[in-house]
């Protein structure tokens, strides 16, 4: 589910608000968590104060740093990592970007946030237990 969704983001292919406005089918394009800024994906994925906080938390549970251009395109493969960093790694930053579209939609329905930190340990418990799943099945 959380691969579907990613690919989905990756391809532009989630109805941010900025598309659904050009449609004429909402009128307002503020986002839905932080209520400051127009939603584009960039906006809700990368530059939201919440998707921000959610990514600097993530980060330092991993102790590694998603580069601008990683956040951007984020399968391009850093050699610098090894090969479980980077499964590990991405594999948490699918996760991660999944659940913020997942708040976004919570927080249209139900005016409601989850708390960064929280969304943050329920992302990376999910994120091992498949990780752990799928080297078992794997093996
Ligand atoms: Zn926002």
């Amino acid at each position: 589910m959380a691969n579907k969704i990613a690919a989905n983001i990756q391809h532009r292919k989630l109805l941010a608000l900025d598309r659904l406005q050009k449609r004429g089918i909402v009128q307002s394009n503020i986002c839905f968590i932080c209520g400051i800024t127009p939603e584009t994906h960039e906006h809700l994925f990368i530059f939201c104060e919440y998707s921000r906080r959610c990514m600097e938390l993530m980060q330092q549970k991993l102790h590694i740093r998603f580069s601008a251009a990683y956040m951007v395109t984020w399968f391009s493969k850093n050699r610098t990592k090894s090969r479980l960093q980077r499964v590990v790694s991405g594999a948490c930053f699918v996760g991660l970007i999944s659940g913020i579209w997942h708040v976004r939609n919570c927080a249209r329905l139900s005016h409601q946030v989850t708390a960064p930190m929280v969304l943050v340990n329920q992302v990376w418990k999910e994120t091992k237990e498949r990780l752990i799943h799928k080297n078992r099945k794997d093996a």
